[in-house]
């Protein structure tokens, strides 16, 4: 067996490890990181990108569609049709435009890449079989770096194969169903179900909670929930599934009445979360002490273990890319002897929806829930013209201020294109600043960015377009 030593081992090549590698390689830090599937992770192969993709490839067919229909902007088209292998194809050009990125990335910064599983042999030893089938590896680290991501949760009653796919396979359909039904409202539910019923595809969504995306407080979901029924898509919240009928095309589901149907279903999308991927690289003979199903960690991403440190969606929610990566920037600077912690005023979470909603900092109610007492207002894309001329009026922003001293604590959106202020709501929190500091920043018009500010104006008292 061939061996080796380094000072910082990463287990995982997604956006946590990577990062974290690229980091520690241009700090000096001798960094060996192995990935057993693709560099770049869930994020870039099976994730975020591909899904944003297929979301720009929906849109773009839904406005052709709308243009097919007798468009009321002076536009009309032939109808149109989907090639869904052409665009499967562009989507991964996509996605290996960006993974080949990383790999050049890690090598400009001198970090070495392995391609291959790793076990653990002991918190300092990691076994490694590479991919290309040569001889296995030891290697000895001062460091090692846990950041093995996620997995997507099972329903035992809807066990995955065959026409149950996970979000995975709904990333890269050979051929697009004729009735898809979706289980779980949450991101993924609601981003793909939200892709396949704008590419022809009918679509029905069963949600356990009493609401669609229960995570974020009615308000906001509100305009979410109108743009489904526009759209077609059934939403059976209150359900849950039993599992599919005897011919095997139909998901059986039941309501709180108790009262059961069938929806008829040719494929069938299980979405009900994902779980930190624990499981099969030899992590308990580490003994690291558990928080549930992740590993637990403390504000500088270090284990129960010395030396030992974990990033990402291995430790738990909030699963997101940009959390794993700040971590793993961060616990680079932390082995390179800075002082650094994991203490962000706020992490910014984007549903990316029809319309999309963005969420950073404290809503209305976990403030108060909090203690705090607070002023909260909100400002209506109805009245941003920006808003009118991409035509759209729905949905509002949202700010929560203490009301002593006016220190902003949160900020919500919902309506098209909304993804793009989560910079703005994250540095102003980020910053500490008061509604004041946005209210009398001079925002460009006509832009999106004008309801940010007349949404502090109106906590303020002094709104001028509303
Ligand atoms: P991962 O990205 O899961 O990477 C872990 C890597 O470790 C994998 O490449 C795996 O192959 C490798 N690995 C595991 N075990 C071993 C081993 N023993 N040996 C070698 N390699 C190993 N987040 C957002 O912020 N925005 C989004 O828009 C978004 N959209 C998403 C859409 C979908 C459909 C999904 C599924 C997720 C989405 N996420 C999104 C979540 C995001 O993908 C994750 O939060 C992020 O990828 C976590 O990064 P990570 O580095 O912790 O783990
Ligand atoms: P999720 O937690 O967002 O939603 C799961 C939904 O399934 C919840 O609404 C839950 O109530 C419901 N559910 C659970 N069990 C059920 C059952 N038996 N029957 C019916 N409904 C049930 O999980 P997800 O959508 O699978 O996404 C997983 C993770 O991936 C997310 O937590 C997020 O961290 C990440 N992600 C992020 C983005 C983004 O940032 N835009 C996009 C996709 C995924």
């Amino acid at each position: 067996m061939l061996t080796e030593s380094t000072t910082l081992l990463i287990l995982g090549g997604g956006p946590g490890g990577y990062v974290a590698a690229i980091r520690a390689a241009q700090l000096g830090i001798a960094t060996v990181l192995i990935e057993g599937e693709s560099l770049g992770g869930t994020c870039l192969n099976v994730g975020c990108i591909p899904s944003k993709a297929l979301i720009h490839v929906a849109d773009e067919f839904d406005k052709t569609r709308h243009f097919a229909a007798n468009s009321p902007l002076g536009i009309s088209v032939q109808s149109p049709v989907i090639d869904i292998a052409k665009t499967v194809q562009w989507k991964d050009g996509v996605v290996a435009k960006l993974t080949s990125g990383v790999a050049l990335l890690l090598k400009k910064a001198g970090a070495r890449v392995i391609k291959g599983f790793a076990r653990i042999v002991d918190g300092k030893t990691v076994e490694v079989k590479p991919a290309d089938g040569g001889d296995p590896w030891r290697i000895h680290c001062e460091h090692l770096l846990l950041a093995t991501g996620s997995v997507a949760t099972a329903l035992p009653n809807l066990p995955f194969g065959g026409n149950v796919i996970s979000s995975t396979e709904a990333l890269s359909p050979a051929t697009l169903p004729k009735r898809l039904v979706v289980v779980g409202a949450g991101y993924i539910g609601l981003e793909l179900g939200i892709v396949y019923r704008k590419l022809g595809v009918e679509v029905a969504i069963v949600e356990a909670q009493p609401r669609l995306l229960p995570a974020y407080d009615e308000e906001l979901t509100k305009p979410v929930a109108a743009s489904l029924r526009q759209l077609g898509i059934e939403a059976h919240t209150g359900c849950t599934v039993r599992g599919l009928n005897a011919a095997g095309n139909a998901v059986r589901i039941r309501n709180l009445a108790g009262e059961e149907r069938e929806l008829p279903a040719d494929r069938v999308l299980v979405a009900v979360g994902r779980k930190p991927r624990t499981e099969g690289w030899g992590l308990e003979t580490l003994g690291l002490t558990m928080n549930g199903n992740a590993v637990q960690i403390d504000s500088q991403c270090r284990t129960s273990m010395r030396n030992v440190w974990a990033i990402g969606d291995l430790t738990g929610e909030p699963m997101l890319a940009h959390r794993a990566m700040a971590q793993g920037e961060m616990v680079a600077e932390l082995i390179a002897g800075k002082r650094r912690e994991f203490v962000p005023a706020a992490i910014p979470a984007v549903c990316y929806t029809d319309p999309e909603i963005v969420v950073v900092g404290l809503s209305p109610h976990e403030a108060e829930a909090a203690g705090l007492d607070i002023i909260h207002a909100h400002f209506p894309f109805a009245a941003n013209g920006r808003s009118l001329t991409l035509e759209s009026s729905s949905g509002f922003v949202r700010v929560v201020a203490r009301r002593d001293n006016h220190l902003i604590l949160g900020w919500q959106a919902v309506g098209r294109g909304v993804a793009e202020l989560a910079a703005a709501f994250a540095q102003s929190l980020e910053m500490g600043a008061c509604l004041e500091d946005v209210a009398h920043t001079i925002h460009a018009h006509p832009t999106l960015g004008e309801a940010v500010q007349e949404t502090a104006l109106r906590a303020l008292g002094q709104a001028i377009h509303v």
